[in-house]
């Protein structure tokens, strides 16, 4: 695809755009100099981007700074009441819902059952909660600026296509039924690429470059943030890497395959282990088997402290192949505590040797039931300050390619 000119023009436009308001929803409080500082741009490109923003209501002056000599500077903040962003994550049952302000904080939560993963039902029952908070809730501020969807599989995020999820969605683009349903901007996206997006605009990966955001539980899910973007590779099918080949097992992934590493650090393989261990037969949840692990119970603490191994072994090779800044560790699975969370940080540096990866920062999440809902607003931020449409332009890849931009 040939870039010309304007189109280049568009993509700067909108990339300094977003590297503004970022820098401001960062800051909390910044000056136009603080800005200046934070993005190599000159004070009247700057100047002219926050004018913009200011008439479209996204930020606004609200305080006189601290005089550092000379004139004292005007403080720039986002305005929470620019509008409102629904967030949902739907699981096999359930799709947890989280409604945040303009600057992502939580101003509604809720987890709706599902009768059925039917994909039409699915679809009809988010555009009814959509349409109920629209209608009842008059403390949301402004209007209601899109919808950000997390689902488990490999998602197609540019065009919104769901290529294959675990639920039964194969080849559905999610992001025209539910836009067609709602008439609203809907963006459609891998459950940890929102996790990794959600880090980058509001959690630990906000100013960093380079980060991985692995997670455990249900599955085992992995975000790429290389350069300060979202890594998602051809056709969205990068970071899979639950289903990379580890050692055969006597028990089916649900891939088809049986030598996955799922099949060795999910919830499903904690359960499978610890009954291996202990003849237990009687109905045990994971959180039940989570909560003995706390308390200490020896075969609990031996399953996840087998986990906390392999699930090392991997953090090590995705240290080696990507040489993060920032290691995040998240998802429900570390509700197992210590036992697991203590045995990765231990065991991924035996084989990460401090010489060369000295500077790896380590951090567990927070976790709540609501995480994966409220990161999925990150994407409707995302596309309202650098839409796809300039965003998949690059210029930089025509530049290699085609001999330069004009
Ligand atoms: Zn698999």
């Amino acid at each position: 695809m040939s870039v010309g000119g304007s189109q280049a023009h568009a993509w700067i436009r909108h990339r300094n755009r977003a590297l503004v308001l970022n820098i401001i929803r960062r800051g909390v409080r910044v000056s136009r100099t603080d800005i200046a500082r934070d993005s190599h741009l000159s004070l009247p490109t700057i100047s002219q981007i926050t004018q913009a923003l200011m008439l479209e209501g996204m930020i606004e002056e609200i305080a006189v700074g601290p005089s550092r000599g000379g004139r004292r500077p005007v403080l720039l903040a986002i305005r929470p009441d620019y509008g409102w962003v629904v967030g949902m994550k739907v699981f096999a049952e359930t799709i947890d819902v989280a409604v945040t302000n303009y600057l992502g904080e939580l101003i509604a939560s809720r987890e709706v059952q599902t009768s059925t993963n039917e994909i039409q039902h699915v679809v009809a029952t988010m555009a009814e909660i959509v349409k109920a908070f629209s209608l009842s809730e008059t403390r949301f501020p402004g209007n209601c600026l899109g919808v950000g969807v997390a689902v488990p599989g490999t998602v197609s995020q540019s065009n919104g296509l769901i290529r294959n999820c675990p639920l039964g969605w194969r080849e559905v683009n999610f992001r025209e039924l539910l836009h067609s349903a709602l008439g609203l901007p809907v963006m459609v996206d891998n459950d940890v690429n929102i996790l990794a997006q959600g880090h980058l605009l509001f959690g630990h990966a906000q100013g960093r470059q380079n980060v991985i955001v692995v997670t455990l539980g249900r599955g085992f899910g992995l975000g790429i943030i290389i350069h300060g973007e979202v890594y998602r590779g051809t056709d969205g099918a990068a970071a899979e890497v639950g289903h990379i080949p580890w050692r055969p097992t006597p028990i089916r992934c649900e891939c088809g395959r049986n030598d996955c590493i799922e099949n060795f650090v999910t919830d499903r393989a904690a359960l499978l282990h610890y009954r291996e261990l202990t003849g237990v037969t009687e109905p045990l949840t994971i959180e039940g088997l989570r909560a003995l692990c706390g308390q200490g119970e020896s075969a609990a603490v031996k399953v996840f402290e087998a986990i906390g191994a392999e699930v090392a072994k991997a953090i090590a090779i995705l240290v080696r192949t990507f040489a993060p800044e920032v290691i995040i560790l998240s998802g429900e699975g570390l509700g197992a505590g210590p036992a697991l969370t203590e045995t990765i940080a231990q065991k991924w540096r035996q084989y990460c040797p401090e010489e060369s990866y000295a500077s790896v920062q380590w951090i567990l999440d927070s976790w709540d039931n609501f995480h994966w809902a409220r990161s999925a607003v990150s994407l409707v931020f995302d596309e309202l300050t650098f839409p796809e449409v300039f965003r998949s332009l690059r210029p930089g890849t025509a530049h290699a390619k085609e001999g330069g931009i004009r």
